[in-house]
């Protein structure tokens, strides 16, 4: 029995410079960058992921 692992996708803590705001970013579901949006001005914002990964789970964007 196979289980779906949308539930338990990765993501990033985000503070939004924007409108000092946090929002959590996820994986996208080829698995190369984290992809969201500014949950109140709807800004779109894409971090690619290092080959090595990355050190802080933490990211502003400004
Ligand atoms: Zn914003």
């Amino acid at each position: 029995m196979k289980k779906k692992s949308s539930l338990n996708r990765p993501y990033l803590r985000i503070f939004f410079d924007c409108c000092q705001v946090y929002q959590r970013v996820y994986r996208n579901p080829s698995g190369e960058a984290y992809a969201g949006c500014c949950p109140r001005c709807l800004r779109m914002i894409r971090f690619k992921i290092a080959p090595h990964g990355t050190s802080s789970r933490g990211f502003i964007v400004s």
